[in-house]
């Protein structure tokens, strides 16, 4: 029987922990917190926005350049495949607005407890509180950094120069394995668990990194009037960045303001953009407020609207989310009390400008602490994208955020870790691993 290691209990560690132990492979999953999925538990605000409905193609797309990695993966454990699999573990999901899926329950930690009664029920060997320091394998520069030697793997058809993976240190020796899968997640909201342990146990096995960095953050506002706003959600806007006066992203959807600034999906899809800025002294957001009008359209409504008896702030509320309108009103420059009837012309103009181009100033990116997913990783051509098996060390297997792929919000970046991790367990535990 096959002995597998997987090093990290999240999303990705979780499914190829059950994949390798259905497919006969004898499984020890070491998880350094105490409970299993704790990202995973967060996720969708607690919901769990688990996957996307979206084809194979878009799904791919939402990965940018790094996407056609992910092909095969996500052809052999495909978004229809996490949603029956889920359905047969006892979670069944639902589909929201942008093709999102969520468990009925609205709760990710259903997904959590459904993955982990699986894992028992197959009899995985789950060592939560069990941190995992290093890779051994043997020739490498992380040899038996415990002391302890390293058993040798059995030889095989493939190069005997190349390196085989020979179990897992963690403290006090070596758990011995004949495949390794290191499901360890990226850099962001470390609290979870997620530190960059896994970057460094690839790198010192020959793996190249490209540097890990925050992607998907909200972003902190200049304008100190934005901390009214906390709260405020805003659905089907525009929002457009603008770096150096030059356009970058254009998003559709839902945003979110905060105590900091503004967050919400189209937000954090544009910050993917932003963090790759080198120089972002002069970043701008702009939001449309009406996107579905022309400025002449929007004017016209003005007009008739301005036809009425009515004070200024007694129409706003017909125009804008009451939250909105004394910041609005301030902006303008136009007293609450103004009966409509008396506003000129180009104050109108001024309120059509607002409504189309509500400008924010972008600060900074929240801290990788508090960022979605981490863009960077392990290098996917270091990977063979059909199994997820290092070309550098036969018998490690990488998965989910470790590896160098990340996407836009909308459950993208949890199929990921769920198929490749499936892909991985395969993998691992057949004769070829
Ligand atoms: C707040 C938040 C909300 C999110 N919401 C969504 C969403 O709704 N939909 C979506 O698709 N994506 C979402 N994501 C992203 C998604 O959660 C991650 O992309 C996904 O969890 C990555 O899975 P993973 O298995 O690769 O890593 P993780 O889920 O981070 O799991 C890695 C595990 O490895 C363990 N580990 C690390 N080092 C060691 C070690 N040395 N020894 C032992 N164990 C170790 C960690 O403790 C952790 O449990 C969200 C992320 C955050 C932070």
């Amino acid at each position: 029987m096959r002995r597998i290691v997987v090093i990290g209990g999240g999303a990705g560690g979780m499914l190829a922990a059950g994949r390798a132990a259905e497919c006969g492979a004898k499984v020890v999953l070491l998880e350094r917190n105490s409970i299993l999925g704790k990202k995973l538990r967060i996720t969708g605000k607690g919901r769990g926005n688990v996957t996307n409905t979206a084809d194979l193609e878009d799904f791919v797309a939402a990965f940018g350049s790094n996407g056609k990695f992910l092909y095969s993966a996500f052809s052999q454990f495909s978004n229809h495949d996490l949603i029956e699999f889920l359905e047969r573990l006892g979670v069944p999901t639902k589909v929201e607005r942008g093709g999102r899926v969520f468990p009925v329950s609205d709760r990710a930690s259903d997904v959590a407890e459904a993955l982990e009664r699986w894992l028992r029920k197959l009899k995985v060997d789950i060592r939560a509180g069990t941190k995992a320091e290093g890779l051994a394998v043997p020739g490498s520069t992380s040899e038996c950094r415990t002391g302890q030697t390293c058993p040798t793997g059995p030889t095989d058809d493939r190069p005997s120069t190349m390196p085989r993976i020979a179990g897992v240190q963690v403290f006090g020796g070596v758990i011995s394995a004949d495949a390794v899968i290191l499901a360890t997640g990226g850099i962001t909201y470390p609290k979870t668990g997620s530190t960059g342990d896994g970057y460094r146990m690839a790198s010192e096995v020959g793996h190249t990194l490209i540097p890990p960095t925050p992607s998907l953050s909200a972003l902190e506002i200049k304008e100190p009037w934005v901390s009214q706003l906390q709260g405020l959600s805003l659905r089907n806007v525009s929002a457009t960045l603008y770096a150096g006066g030059k356009k970058i992203g254009r998003e559709f959807g839902e945003m979110l303001f905060t105590h900091f600034g503004v967050s919400g999906p189209i937000i954090l899809t544009l910050s993917k953009a932003y963090v790759k800025l080198e120089d972002k002294s002069d970043v701008r957001l702009s939001i449309n407020l009406k996107p579905a009008l022309s400025r002449d359209q929007l004017d016209e409504r003005l007009i008739r609207g301005f036809a009425q008896t009515k004070q200024f702030k007694n129409y706003l509320p017909e125009l804008l989310p009451k939250t909105l309108i004394p910041v609005f009103a301030q902006l303008s420059e136009i007293a609450p009390e103004t009966p409509l009837n008396v506003i000129t012309s180009a104050q109108r103009k001024r309120i059509v400008d607002y409504l189309v181009d509500f400008r924010l100033t972008v600060e900074k990116a929240r801290p990788a602490d508090e960022a979605v997913v981490t863009a960077g990783g392990v290098s996917i051509k270091e990977l063979n994208p059909s199994t997820m098996e290092s070309k550098l060390v036969r018998g490690l297997y990488l998965v989910g955020e470790v590896i160098d792929i990340d996407a836009v919000t909308g459950g993208y970046n949890l199929q990921a870790a769920f198929s490749t991790g499936w892909v991985a367990g395969e993998n691992g535990a057949g004769p070829h691993g």
